[in-house]
């Protein structure tokens, strides 16, 4: 079932435009594009087939039928969140199927009403999504709090305390909390007895015509 969330976290992170880790994001088109579904599949299950040109065109739209779920449970309409889970486990027909080839154990497979990788994908996608918002995992589902970033997440840490899609957000809001909270410091470089700076700077200004190191080469 985790293959599956992952999947759907990847597949709305590469093909949805919006922003990325603090910058505008355009989806890949034309030949990156179909790079980018095959590697987002790939992430669930790694025996997947490179999907056609085609194929990736219809995974935008898949994207972005999950992206409006996410969305839902980051806004807190969770009702919202499964009327979309609904409609989309109707319209794929999902079907989940236990499988078992190549010698691997036996595992779910989700089928939908054709027999189209864009249609078993979405109809495992939406399964995926609905155990996760049927069960008590449901606020997990997640979209980055950073400034000007709104990729999507699953929160797996113990603690569901996630915030971010990245690291690299993470960082971006601490260094930005860190320069916050040293831009309200009177003195930028406390060093010893010196006056305090309006002080300092006062008579500094007072003294616009002589060199600051007057005193030195005197
Ligand atoms: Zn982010």
């Amino acid at each position: 079932m985790d293959a599956v969330v992952t999947v759907a976290v990847r597949l709305v992170n590469a093909l949805t435009a919006g922003e990325a880790h603090g910058r505008p994001y355009a989806p890949p088109e034309g030949g990156a594009r179909p790079a980018a579904v095959t590697a987002a599949l790939r992430a669930g299950r790694r025996d997947t087939r490179e999907v056609s040109p085609d194929e990736a065109a219809e995974f935008v739209g898949v994207a972005e039928g999950l992206r409006a779920v996410f969305d839902a449970m980051a806004a807190g309409r969770p009702d919202a969140a499964a009327r979309l889970v609904n409609d989309m486990l109707a319209a794929t027909g999902a079907r989940p199927h236990l499988d078992r080839h190549d010698g691997e154990p036996w595992h779910l497979h989700f089928h939908g009403v054709e027999d189209s990788p864009v249609t078993g994908w979405a109809a495992g996608c939406a399964t995926g999504l609905a155990v996760v918002l049927g069960s008590d995992l449901q606020g997990r589902l997640g979209v980055c709090t950073a400034p000007r970033c709104d990729r999507v997440f699953v929160d797996t840490s113990r603690n569901a305390t996630r915030r971010f899609c990245s690291t690299s957000c993470q960082n971006r809001v601490k260094t930005a909390a860190f320069r916050a909270a040293h831009r309200g410091c009177v003195s930028p470089r406390p060093i010893g007895d010196d006056p305090p700076s309006n002080v300092h700077s006062g008579a500094s200004s007072a003294n616009t015509d002589q060199p600051k190191n007057s005193s030195a080469s005197a």
